[in-house]
Formats: C-alpha cells, structure tokens, sequence
C-alpha cells in the first residue's frame, strides 16, 4: 500500500481524553478512531493488525476441532430468563432495547444461553458428542469504567468458544487441549514471554477455571506470580491459597496484569437450565457436559501495544504487524530514488510480500519519526546514498539493529522469516 493513498493520517498531538497507552499510540498512527468512551472504530491499519490475530486464533480454534459460527448479536430475553440472567440483578452491565413492534432484546455480552439453546436441535445421542463451536462476534457490556482503551471496551469483539461433551473425563482432556491451544496463540502473538497461566476461581460458573494474565503496569487486574514455574494465582484465589500451586513455594511476586483470555469449566450448569440431554449406550438419558473459553482479539492487540511500545511509538511482533516491511523513499534532486523505490516495491509485492510505502513528499526526518510510531517490524530505507552502493538499508524497528544489503538479500529475508 502506498502511504500517500492512505486515508489515514499520524498526528503529534496526544489525545487529551485517553488515559491508556494503547489508545493514546493506536489513535495517533491512525490505528483506531474513537467514537465515545470505550467505543473504538478499526482504520485499514488497525483492521489488519486485528485480522492477524483473529487469523492466529481461527487457526489454533480449528485446530482443536472447532466449528466456526456467527450468532446474532441482538438476544431474545425468553432464552435468557431460562437461566436467571436476564434480570440486571443478575448481569448488571447489560445494554437492552426496546423493539417496536412490542418486546424487548438484549444486545449480546456472551452466548451460553443461545448456543445451547440451539445445540438442542443437534444434539440427541451419545454419537452427537463431542462438539466444538465457536464464532468472533461484537459483545456489548455496559461496562462501569472504561479507561484502558481498547482493553475493555463496552462494545468489543470476543471469540467465544464452547465445548460440549459426553462426561467429565471427555470434557477435562480437552480443557487441556484448550489450555495449550490457548499458550499457543499468546506465544504466537508475541507476548508468550509475559503471559501467564493464571488459577481462577470460576466466579458465577464453577470452581475450575483459569485466565491467561499478562504482566503490565496497564492491567487492571492482580496476579501473584511464582517466577520458577511461570503460573501465577489471582487475587481471589490468593485470599485462600497463598501459595504455587504447582511446586507449593510461598514467594510469589505481586503483578499488575491484563487477562488475555480465560477458559471454564462450565459443568452442567446451562445444559440443565435448557434441558440439553443425550442418550448414552445404555440408553440412558444424561446432561451434557459444557466449558467455555474466551479471547478478545482486541483486548490482546490493545495488551501487545502495552507490552512492546517504547518513547517513540508501537513495536509489532512480525505475527500481528500490518505489513511485513516500511520501505522509506528519501528522494533526492534528480528523481533517481522515485524510480528507484517505484521499482523495488513493485519487485516486492511480486514477491508477495506486504509493505507499506512511504511515496509521500516529506522530509526524511518526519518519515522516520512515523515509521517509529507506526512500528512495522523493518524499516527499508532507499536514498541516493544506499544507490550509489547498490544497497539499501534495514533497521529492525525492535532492537534497531541497522544493516546494508541488497535487494535479493532483503527478499530471500522476508520469505524465510
Ligand atoms: P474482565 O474481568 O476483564 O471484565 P471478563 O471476565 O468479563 O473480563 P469474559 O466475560 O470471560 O471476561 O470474556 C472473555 C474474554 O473477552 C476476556 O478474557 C477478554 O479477553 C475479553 N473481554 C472481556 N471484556 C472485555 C471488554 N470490555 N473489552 C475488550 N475485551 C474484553
Ligand atoms: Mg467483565
């Protein structure tokens, strides 16, 4: 993409009303847009980061055999008073809208209800289980504060997934799968290293359950970490269990942590509520036993940025950059580098490679401090000075590691990392 079609500009001044790093960062290059208080709108830019990471996702999703769906955002309350939760005593931050033909709808914070509402037309025999479904869809929760940007907003894309089995057994040897699935996506969105499996008391669900921590000064969330063994506990666990639950050491270290993803056990709770029964061998008829496990994509693109960015702006991981490289034209008096970088970023994208194109005319200094800010993974720069040499030169925008190299050098790179 060239850089002067971009719609989207970069702008120096902070936002005034933004709190968090990532909105402050993400709005400046031009990522997101904000419509009100933890509302966000995704620009070109930020559609791309967000679709690498749903892509990251799908792939491990379907991986552990889950079948994609796409529910419907507005809920029927009949549904929801089956299970108690639709009474805003019993979820206190739900939008609901009147529909004019008579009734009313609730806008969708999570979809136990309707999924297994719906599963009853599927399932009916022990050979119907089990079954993975999952979706990425827009939740709304009428969320109390919103203050950390696009990690909690009151409307937000979740992946949601759920898993239906015959019995206990079946449905623990996947929560085990999901739990590695789940490492996976972190480590592969680049923030493996600070991300924690974290023990969770099942809040409204169960008593089995964990989230997925990660370590950052933004988190709005506590965790107790125990550094030899990478697990940690959350505060409610904590009150009671003060110590590892893996190698039972007392010294765990006190962290400020934003939860990435969780996943539950959800027993019987819902299939009892909706009557979601199966005939087993014997002829028997049993309750079928569910688990649930979240991740918003968002939430995770807003916890990369406040991991990773530095003084000068945000710092992708390759995985979940916009584009693979930034190729910079500094142009010179006689319009050799133009032609030039004309050249080379058409041999690029031949290559089937994506890079974002700095055609604008700037000087280089305002360039240089936008690819900072934008933090595509390799800077390229072209001038009349990498020309002379045949070259051009990279600069890793992470460890700012500066190399010269040739254009057949700079491809062979990109297509084997
Ligand atoms: P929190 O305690 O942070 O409010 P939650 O327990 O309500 O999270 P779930 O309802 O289980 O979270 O949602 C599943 C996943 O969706 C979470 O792990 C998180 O990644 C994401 N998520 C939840 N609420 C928001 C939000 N307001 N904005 C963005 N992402 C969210
Ligand atoms: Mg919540």
């Amino acid at each position: 993409m060239k850089q002067s079609k971009l719609f989207t500009k970069t702008r120096k001044e902070v936002p005034t009303n933004e709190e968090a790093k990532n909105a402050k960062l993400l709005i400046r290059a031009g990522y997101i847009h904000k419509e009100m208080a933890g509302v966000y709108s995704y620009l070109p830019l930020g559609l791309r980061v967000l679709n690498k990471i749903v892509e990251i996702i799908r792939r491990e999703m379907n991986a552990i055999g889950g079948q994609e769906v796409f529910l419907s955002a507005l809920q029927d309350p009949e549904i929801w008073k089956k299970s108690g939760r639709w009474s805003d005593e019993a979820f206190e931050n739900w939008f609901k809208t009147k529909i004019k033909a008579g009734g009313e709808a609730g806008l969708g914070f999570t979809h136990e209800e309707p999924l297994t509402n719906l599963m009853k037309n599927h399932i009916s025999s022990f050979r119907d289980l089990p079954r993975y479904v999952y979706q990425f869809q827009t939740k709304f929760r009428n969320e109390p504060r919103a203050r950390s940007g696009i990690i909690r907003g009151r409307e937000f894309l979740m992946k949601d997934f759920y898993s239906f089995s015959r019995d206990t057994q079946e449905h623990e040897i996947f929560y085990e799968k999901a739990k590695q699935a789940y490492q996976n996506i972190f480590a592969e969105a680049g923030i493996g290293a600070q991300t924690f499996l974290t023990f969770a008391s099942g809040g409204t669900f169960s008593k089995n359950s964990h989230e997925f921590q990660t370590a950052t000064d933004a988190g709005e969330d506590t965790i107790y970490l125990c550094e030899k063994c990478k697990v940690a506990v959350n505060k409610e666990i904590f009150v009671e269990q003060n110590t590892c639950p893996e190698c039972g050491v007392k010294e765990l270290v006190e962290k400020r942590a934003v939860e990435v993803g969780n996943i539950f056990s959800l027993g019987t709770r819902f299939s009892e509520a909706f009557g979601l029964n199966y005939l087993d061998e014997k002829g028997e008829k049993k309750l079928v036993i569910m688990g649930s496990y979240g991740i918003g994509p968002g939430r995770l693109m807003g916890t990369i940025v406040e991991v990773l960015a530095d003084e000068k702006g945000i710092v992708w991981p390759k995985t979940v950059a916009p584009f693979q490289i930034h190729l910079i034209a500094v142009f010179d008096e006689n319009g050799k580098v133009k032609i030039a970088a004309e050249k080379l970023y058409s041999a690029l994208l031949k290559n089937g490679i994506e890079v974002l194109f700095d055609d604008r005319d700037l000087r280089a200094g305002e360039k240089f401090a936008d690819a900072d800010l934008l933090g595509i993974p390799l800077r390229v720069v072209i001038s009349e000075k990498t020309l002379k040499e045949n070259k051009i030169e990279t600069k890793e925008r992470a460890t700012s590691e500066i190399s010269l190299i040739s254009e057949s050098e700079l491809i062979n790179l990109l297509n084997n990392s």
